[in-house]
């Protein structure tokens, strides 16, 4: 192993008090791939202040070191303290790999950093391994999921963002024990863009659903109903893409290749082609339903069980069925 490069780092994302699950999940990958080589584990938290409790947590999952880099200009995220922050970090430690959840803010950190210091950069990985010396191999998902492109930077620290429901969390160990450090990086640049107000909205985290319907472009013109569907059966709610593109729905919901990942046990698809780019997103899923008007549409073959037709006028009648039962 290079003397100069160490360590397997990982960006510990918040939300307000809480380091998120995403980066918990890749803390755990972190800890399984630097156990092979026989290297260490390093968590980067960043916030405004008091970030002890975030880091004894990433501790008890798997971190040796938690780096703590405190500036009131790293309260919320924000691309440029973010990025120079941790830029000077990288430089001055050296780690071997660098991880980040492929989470909305990791992805625009990650890609920051690699323009900024010059690095390759695996992209939204699904699978990461290790081979000699600490060299990191990342499964990128490619041509729409058909193939997993088997990816290496040629760069230090060699970077890759992992997306979330990947690996698993790992198991909490309240023994562990690690150290944490504080780290002065000096003046932070001000962001370019000042935050007047927050507004947050609580999104279901689907990758984890046991039942899921899913609404394709299809059916635009009344997601309302697909979504009341979902609420009626206490189903998760998630949609293909193009509604997410169209902003018609939030982007954390939309499974596939470059969304959402899901495994549930049974998924209801409707208005929905079955593209190879969506497919890899719910392809896990133990038993698929779709409702499509086509029937030559892809999706049937991906289907156990299909339905021929026209989905505004066989949900409203799946609402009144339910209604009916109810009464
Ligand atoms: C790099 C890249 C990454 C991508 N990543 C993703 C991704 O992560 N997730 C994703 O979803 N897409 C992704 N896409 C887009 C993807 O290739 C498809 O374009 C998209 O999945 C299609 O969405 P859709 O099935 O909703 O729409 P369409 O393919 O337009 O299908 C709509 C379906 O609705 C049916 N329909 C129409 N009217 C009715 C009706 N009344 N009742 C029932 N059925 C009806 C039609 O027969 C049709 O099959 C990506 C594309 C690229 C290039």
């Amino acid at each position: 192993m290079s003397q100069e490069y160490r360590g397997v780092w990982v960006f510990l994302e918040r939300r307000g008090d809480e380091v998120i699950e995403p980066s918990l999940e890749v803390l755990g990958k972190a800890r399984e791939l630097a156990d092979r080589y026989g290297d260490n584990v390093a968590g980067v938290l960043m916030g405004a202040k008091n970030l002890e409790i975030q880091a004894e947590t990433a501790i008890k999952y798997g971190a040796d070191v938690v780096y703590i880099v405190e500036d009131p200009l790293l309260e919320d995220y924000s691309t440029i303290p973010y990025s120079e922050a941790l830029s000077r970090l990288v430089k001055k430690y050296k780690p071997n790999i660098m991880l980040y959840p492929a989470t909305r803010n990791g992805r625009d950190l990650a890609g920051r950093i690699s323009a900024k210091l010059g690095l390759g950069l695996s992209a939204n990985t699904v699978w990461l391994d290790i081979v000699g010396d600490g060299v990191l191999l990342a499964g990128v998902p490619g041509f729409g999921g058909g193939i997993m492109a088997v990816t290496k930077c040629l760069t230090k620290p060699q970077m890759s963002t992992v997306r979330p429901g990947a690996f698993s969390k790992p198991r909490l160990n309240p023994m562990r024990e690690g150290r944490i450090e504080k780290v002065d990086v000096g003046k932070l640049p001000d962001p370019p863009t000042k935050t007047i107000e927050k507004v947050f909205f609580t999104v279901e985290d689907i990758s984890k659903a046991e039942a899921i319907v899913i609404a394709g472009i299809g059916v635009r013109e009344n997601i309302e109903a697909v979504k009341k569907l979902s609420e009626k059966m206490n189903w998760a709610f998630g949609a293909t893409r193009p509604l997410s593109d169209e902003g018609l729905v939030p982007r954390d919901i939309f499974v596939g290749a470059t969304g959402k990942v899901v495994k549930p046990k049974i998924a209801l698809i409707v208005g929905a082609s079955g593209a190879a780019h969506f497919i890899s997103g719910v392809a896990g899923a133990e038993k698929i339903i779709s409702i499509n008007i086509d029937p030559e549409a892809p999706i049937h073959s991906y289907s156990d069980y299909s339905v021929v037709g026209d989905a505004y006028k066989i949900i409203p009648k799946l609402l009144q069925r339910l209604e009916a039962e109810r009464r």
